[in-house]
């Protein structure tokens, strides 16, 4: 049992620094608790120090590239420095790996310093629980502390997937945690995976100016996402030069010297410099001593909560890639905000995934909201349905850019938007009007007869809105 706690603030004990725990340590803080935040590898987490952030610097170095590779059809060329024309730009791999290392660890710093501001406790170690009411950590520096707690938030997030057969050697065989080690550019760089995070680094180091080869064990990339955009990226990825493998499992990894063999299951090898594994993530669950405290897994080894963040062990309860609902940073910190809302009584309104909006960030980047057109072509929801092409849009031409759609999907009958896609430059920006309007409940009228600029790509969004009107009838 832990020492009752009779008229003092409640005592948070959140394991885990990553976007689950820090905004929930904020929003207890903000609301009287007493916080103690436990992390093991860096405030921020995964997300600050290896995933999301140095992921999406890595792309800002791309996008910028990519809108460089367009240059000559706006009328600019590049000139060597003794005026002769160069037809390429050089990318410093080791600079931009330098960069962005240091911004991750600089926004890491910048959590601590938010964190301390707000009277946040950080305990530096690796804790686990002790029954529901306390949490023993083993202290970086060494030795134990045990922390008395009304309520423990469990955001402990994921680890890259990697298999026996295709073990990482932080090298040339790399999970994405490792890439930016690298001081020099592969030669050919052979990515294993066409989900989101394979497609965005298959992208990114392409437009870096490397050889790309992606192996998919699907017949397209990102099979989770719409298809109309899934088949837009490959072909722009393939038109750039990038080998697509489509279909082809990969069966192991190995390497011998200066050259790794990714060999498929059907017995075709690809040879290549460096091979990047983005075969998923595993929950973060083991030797946490969730068995002494009641919460229970599911078979994935991810922790079982509810729409609050509950999880089976009363005052116990989870958020983030742990409980693996949706493996985004943005959710991870919904989750947890929603965990501490519901425990010191504030308002909360439980999670709610068909508000989420998400991006991939390849070139071009494919950002949806809400509904999707799986889910309406399998009659899991009625809608009507509208695409429009970007290349008919004045600014996409002024700006030289030809591939891309907006996707709207509204209720029929009453027009309501449940959903979009929209893909393009910057699409994770012009998404937000779509997610307004599911948050919303807006119609297509009510979106078309909002002003947008001219020229502007959010004007094919409000074109689109405007092709779903009825008239009367
Ligand atoms: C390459 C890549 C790019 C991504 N890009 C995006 C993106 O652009 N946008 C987006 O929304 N999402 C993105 N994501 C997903 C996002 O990174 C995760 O959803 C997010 O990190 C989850 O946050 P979390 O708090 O659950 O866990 P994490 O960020 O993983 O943080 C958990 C923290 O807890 C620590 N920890 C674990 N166990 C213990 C313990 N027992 N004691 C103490 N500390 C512990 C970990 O070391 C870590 O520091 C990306 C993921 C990847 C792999």
């Amino acid at each position: 049992m832990s020492t009752p706690n009779f008229g003092q603030p409640d005592r948070v004990v959140i394991v885990g620094g990553g976007p689950g725990g820090y905004e929930a340590a904020l929003v207890a803080a903000q609301l009287g608790a007493t916080v103690t935040v436990v992390d093991s590898d860096g405030l921020g987490g995964s997300a600050v120090v290896t995933d999301c952030v140095p992921s999406k610097t890595l792309i800002a170095t791309a996008e910028l590239m990519t809108d460089l590779s367009g240059a000559p059809e706006l009328g600019v060329s590049f000139e060597d420095h003794e005026g002769d024309s160069a037809d390429h730009v050089v990318v410093d791999l080791d600079r931009v790996n330098r960069r962005v290392m240091k911004l991750a660890a600089d926004q890491s710093a910048d959590i601590g310093r938010r964190l301390e501001r707000e009277g946040v406790r950080v305990v530096r170690g690796f804790g686990r629980l002790d029954g529901t009411d306390r949490v023993v950590v083993e202290l970086t520096e060494g030795g134990t502390e045990t922390i008395e707690a009304d309520a423990v938030l469990l955001a402990t997030g994921a680890a890259p997937r990697t298999l026996p057969t295709a073990e990482p050697d932080g090298e040339r065989i790399l999970t994405w945690e490792q890439v930016y080690d690298l001081t020099e550019a592969p030669s050919r760089l052979i990515v294993v995976g066409s989900g989101v995070t394979g497609a965005e680094f298959a992208s990114a180091y392409m437009s870096l100016g490397i050889e790309v080869v992606l192996v998919s064990s699907r017949d397209r990339v990102l099979p989770g996402e719409d298809a109309d955009a899934a088949t837009v990226l490959e072909d722009v990825l393939k038109r750039r030069g990038m080998e697509v493998l489509s279909k082809s499992r990969m069966e192991s990894v190995t390497r011998a010297g200066d050259e790794v063999t990714v060999t498929l299951t059907d017995g075709r090898t690809v040879q290549g410099s460096h091979c990047l594994l983005a075969l998923g993530s595993v929950p973060k669950t083991a030797e946490l001593g969730l068995e002494t405290a009641g919460v229970v897994l599911d078979e994935g080894g991810f922790v079982r909560v509810d729409r609050v963040s509950r999880t089976s062990a009363r005052g116990v309860y989870a958020a983030g890639d742990c409980t693996g609902v949706l493996m985004l940073a943005s959710v991870a910190a919904m989750q947890g905000r929603i965990a501490m809302w519901h425990f010191l009584g504030d308002a909360v309104t439980p999670l709610d995934l068909k508000q989420v909006s998400s991006n991939v960030f390849t070139a071009p980047e494919i950002a949806t909201v809400g509904w999707q057109q799986k889910a309406i072509d399998a009659g899991e929801i009625p809608a009507e349905t509208v695409r429009l092409d970007l290349a008919g849009n004045p600014r996409a031409k002024m700006q030289g850019v030809h591939d891309g759609f907006v996707k709207l999907f509204c209720r029929p009958g009453t027009g309501i938007i449940i959903g979009g896609v929209v893909v393009g430059p910057r699409a994770s920006e012009l998404v937000h009007p779509i997610s307004i309007a599911v948050a919303e409940s807006l119609t297509v009228d009510q979106m078309a007869h909002a002003f947008t600029v001219y020229p502007s790509m959010s004007g094919s969004i409000a074109e689109a809105a405007r092709r779903l009107h009825h008239g009367p009838t």
